[in-house]
């Protein structure tokens, strides 16, 4: 056969994804690299749930979100909010089509892998005050020890004021830190297994090591400094951390690596990656003809659970008084509603290739991912979205020019996980997963690409239009 027939037949029936940037024009090169600079001012701001949804709320009131009053009517153009106890947020536009004919959704959440405080935290020991933690969603300890830790959280009083605390963002602020052993010293660590290196019990950060009074005789000085000075600071006392809800984060800001600075570095982007190109999806959209509701919940870290995950009705009860103001039926609405369930993949690490299938895993730089299942083992705890789904949402994908590829969580048996997407799917919503390749998912400095992102702000925009 002739060279150019084979090339033509290759062409015409063998798939490759391409680079995110082949075909890509200096304009779009440059629109990529904005929004990925507005990225990085948004990571450093919203590094819990409540900060993103502070953050959030202030945007949408600028974009001429009103809070959803349920009593009201609501007419197409018209753009709610919904705070589900300062932990989760939905907004929504109304559409000019009828709400029945279906809504168009995206679910991402806002809480990633963390160091929570115990409630009774604070303890001395060798001069030494520390603060006791429990870490929250799955993390590899090894990587949390030798990193500089930021107090993030709120104390609700009894009278119902609640305050804000925030150490180690300011450059001048003082950070927390959990030690580790020196490698002279590490012979008897280093021969445990790798998940056993570093014990929950031993994440313990250090909070002071002078005393309040040197030349006393009374015991735990050095744990009463660090009470005064936080109770000068926020006027606490050792019992309001018994029911405060304060954490340790990477006190690390958003960075460019790799010399060609195409990816972002940052502490929490599973899943604030998904939920920035979203909410500048939702607020952005002009007039759309579907209504819209972008969801940002909390909780999904530790499976979705409590009243601010997506395993509860809040999302669900939000949609029916919905329906209620715009007179729409409820089940048909959900039964025609198409939702992304927008949460990061794990992308292909060259440096650790035994536990991915190289051509079924998403890569960096080739665009947002879609995700047909997760799971584990035999799809186990999977929504598997159906190929009429996949078929749709594509269709929408491609006619906007977006970048996607597909991905599954790492290789058969390797190990395995999920999303909300199923807590949608319950609700009787077509839903599939989407998102944004990631490196070091849950370590305390993840990685994401500036194009994958862009595209999956161009696959919500086109979704949502
Ligand atoms: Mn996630
Ligand atoms: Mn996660």
């Amino acid at each position: 056969m002739e060279n150019e027939q084979t090339k033509k037949r290759m062409e015409e029936l063998t798939w490759k994804f391409p680079h995110a940037y082949a075909k890509t024009d200096d304009d779009e090169l440059d629109r990529i690299s904005a929004f990925a600079g507005d990225y990085k001012t948004f990571l450093n701001q919203t590094k819990t749930e409540r900060e993103f949804v502070q953050f959030a709320v202030s945007a949408c009131k600028e974009a001429g979100y009103v809070p959803f009053d349920p009593e009201s009517i609501l007419k197409p153009g018209d753009r709610i909010f919904f705070v589900n106890r300062d932990k989760a947020l939905i907004l929504a536009t109304i559409g000019t089509d009828p709400v029945e004919d279906g809504i168009r959704m995206t679910v991402s959440h806002v809480d990633s892998p963390r160091l929570d405080l115990k409630p009774f935290p604070l303890f001395e020991k060798s001069d030494v005050a520390y603060l006791k933690t429990h870490y929250y969603g799955g993390i590899r300890k090894y990587q949390w020890v030798t990193v500089p830790l930021a107090l993030h959280g709120v104390v609700a009083r009894k009278d119902g004021s609640v305050i804000n605390v925030c150490i180690g963002e300011n450059p001048e602020d003082p950070v927390l830190y959990i030690t580790d052993l020196l490698p002279h010293l590490g012979a008897e660590q280093n021969e445990k297994k790798l998940k056993d290196g570093i014990k929950g019990e031993e994440l313990n950060a250090i909070a002071a090591t002078t005393p309040f009074d040197a030349d006393s005789d009374e015991k735990n000085m050095i744990k009463l400094k660090f009470l005064d000075l936080i109770n000068r600071r926020y006027n606490l006392t050792e019992k309001d951390f018994l029911t405060a809800e304060l954490t340790l984060v990477p006190a690390y800001q958003a960075r460019d690596v790799g010399l060609d600075q195409a990816l972002v570095g940052a502490y929490g982007q599973d899943d604030r990656v998904c939920a920035y190109a979203s909410l500048r999806a939702e607020l952005e959209k002009e007039k759309p003809v579907k209504t819209t509701v972008t969801v940002f919940a909390d909780k999904e870290e530790i499976g979705s659970y409590g009243n601010t995950g997506m395993n509860s009705d809040f999302t669900l009860h939000f949609i029916q008084d919905l329906c209620r103001a715009t007179g729409a039926e409820i089940n048909r609405t959900l039964r025609n509603t198409y939702a992304l369930s927008t949460d990061v993949g794990a992308a292909y690490d060259p440096n650790y290739p035994s536990v991915f299938d190289e051509q079924n895993s998403c890569h960096i730089n080739k665009g947002c991912v879609l995700t047909k299942y997760t799971g584990a083992r035999g799809k186990s705890g999977s929504n598997d979205a159906s190929a009429e789904t996949l078929a749709v949402v594509t269709r929408i994908f491609d006619d906007a020019n977006v970048l996607w590829q597909t991905g599954e969580i790492g290789a058969v048996d390797a190990g395995g996980g999920g999303t909300v997407a199923l807590f949608v799917a319950h609700a009787d919503i077509n839903v599939v997963d989407l998102g944004v390749p990631i490196l070091s998912m849950h370590s305390p400095f993840e990685l994401a690409s500036k194009a994958d992102l862009y595209n999956l702000y161009k696959a919500v925009k086109a979704f949502y239009q």
